[in-house]
């Protein structure tokens, strides 16, 4: 697991926040700023700038942060949902400690789709 970094806001959050969900290495917390009915962040405890350094965690590490990200959208309750990571500041990213986002809650894509599939076929 990479090395946590003092001045960041993530890695104090791993050690103290007040998470979803938690297990050894990860903690989900809620965003403050929620972009969806559920807007869940998944947190690895030690520290990469972006998605671009995932390759320093070894493949036991990198296996288990996508497990947990599918556990914590379980344990909050979602079972559609999405799955963003924002990878630099062009793409959205501002807090600069990987993390990954679970979108959720706003209804069922299947159902969405469905009525968009039935309006097609009635023009
Ligand atoms: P990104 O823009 O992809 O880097 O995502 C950063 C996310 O962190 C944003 O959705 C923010 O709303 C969220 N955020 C920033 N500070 C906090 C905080 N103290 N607690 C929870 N979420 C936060
Ligand atoms: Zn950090």
């Amino acid at each position: 697991m990479p090395k946590q970094r003092e001045h960041c806001l993530f890695c104090q959050i791993a050690r103290e926040g007040a998470y979803v969900h938690k297990a050894k290495g990860f903690v989900a917390i809620n965003d403050i700023n929620p972009q969806a009915p559920v807007h869940v962040l998944v947190i690895p405890e030690g520290h990469v700038d972006t998605f671009r350094a995932v390759g320093e965690f070894d493949a036991k590490e990198s296996k288990r942060m996508l497990e947990f990200v599918a556990e914590t959208a379980e344990k909050v309750g979602l079972t559609d949902y999405r799955v963003v990571v924002n990878v630099g500041p062009t793409a959205g990213q501002t807090v600069f400690h990987l993390h990954w986002h679970i979108l959720g809650g706003g209804g069922d894509l299947a159902e969405v789709l469905g009525a968009v599939a039935t309006a097609e076929a009635e023009l």
